[in-house]
């Protein structure tokens, strides 16, 4: 296991944020360059991680297990990658990785992969193949590039440490990696699948996160001789029906307040008040415009969890019926929707059968 896993990141990422370094954001929990070194660490396949950095202090206040060593960077991406290799040469690696930080999302199967193929070849290099049409331009002309053809290099890039020292050290030219190093001596580089989620973090909408939003919503509604009962916007047969305003369907009433919730946007109560005009309005009229709203102002619902509060009519028998139609009227697949009864001992109005109580929680999710 003489490997060493080298992590660049000293660039000013000029292009990302104007005055805060990309490395150091925080993405998925955790600052970009994290998701690298605990990645080299999970795989248990190096040694020593190095990381070459020009904020030093930075590094301060963390606290890295010992294997992991900190140093200055350089001007260019190359001036780092060799300083690192002069950094490491005292301890005779057999191979080093070189990886930009700017890449967390690579995986520790990737690094495997490399591990396995590095055996046999001295330059191991990760590349996907291009989604997109390439052009490229001579002079005015513009001609078109066989997308087989084209090789997007990712990191990490695994080498024989002694090979990679050498040419990085004749190199007088700035490279972009360390692959151009040996293309650029015809020495053989392995070219294996890299991985399309291991994107070079480049702009800060590369990264821009989605958000996500909890909504919890709660109802009540008196049973009544001479009404329907409705719940979930399914008839159920009962000997009682939900007294209210409208309908007094209270999974959607509860829904429907989970979402407004969610999304802060206040009550049912502001958008139904008890006027005329919603006199015995049936409840998935209630639940359309909210439901438009959501789809219009890019959120999407992740899943619902609902607990029916009442001694019967048992939810095991119209369990299907109600998630089927809570499936059509919020779009929504039906393995998202989860939903339980739940009884009360035979306690108090809802024990005995004179109101029937409905909680929900709801996740929703706001794409840009
Ligand atoms: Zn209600």
């Amino acid at each position: 296991m003489n490997n060493y896993f080298v992590i660049l990141a000293a660039g000013k990422s000029k292009r990302f944020h104007k005055n805060k370094a990309k490395q150091f954001y925080k993405y998925k929990n955790k600052e970009i360059i994290d998701h690298s070194i605990k990645k080299a660490l999970d795989s248990k396949l190096f040694k020593k991680i190095i990381i070459v950095t020009n904020d030093l202090n930075h590094f301060k206040k963390k606290k890295y297990p010992k294997q992991i060593s900190i140093i200055k960077g350089g001007k260019e991406r190359s001036d780092s990658s060799l300083k690192a290799l002069k950094y490491i040469k005292k301890y005779k690696p057999l191979n080093v990785y070189i990886h930009d930080a700017a890449r967390p999302n690579f995986s520790t199967k990737l690094l495997k992969n490399i591990s396995k193929n590095l055996k046999k070849n001295k330059a191991v290099v990760p590349f996907i193949s291009s989604k997109d049409s390439i052009k490229y331009k001579i002079k005015n002309q513009i001609f078109n590039l066989n997308r087989k053809n084209s090789l997007l290099t990712q990191t990490p890039q695994a080498f024989r440490f002694k090979q990679l020292y050498n040419l990085a050290c004749k190199e007088k030219k700035k490279v972009s990696d360390e692959a151009t190093l040996f293309l650029n001596q015809n020495y053989k580089v392995k070219f294996i699948s890299g991985e399309n989620q291991n994107i070079k973090i480049t702009y800060l909408n590369d990264i821009k996160n989605s958000k996500t939003y909890f909504g919890i919503g709660f109802d009540l509604h008196k049973l009544i001789k001479k009404k329907k009962l409705y719940l979930g916007g399914v008839k159920i047969p009962f000997h009682s029906g939900l007294k209210g305003h409208s309908d007094g369907d209270v999974i959607l009433h509860a829904i429907i307040d989970s979402i407004l919730g969610a999304t802060r946007k206040k009550d049912i109560g502001t958008y139904f008040p008890n006027i005329k005009k919603f006199k015995n309005i049936r409840s998935p009229k209630m639940l359309k415009p909210i439901q438009d709203n959501l789809e219009k102002s890019n959120f999407f619902i992740n899943n619902l969890d609902i607990n029916l509060i009442c001694e019967q009519p048992k939810v095991s028998k119209y369990r299907n019926k109600i998630i089927s139609s809570l499936s059509k009227l919020m779009k929504i697949n039906k393995n998202f929707i989860n939903l339980k009864g739940k009884t009360v001992e035979k306690l108090g109005l809802i024990g005995k059968e004179k109101a029937i109580a409905c909680e929900v929680i709801v996740s929703i999710t706001k794409y840009d």
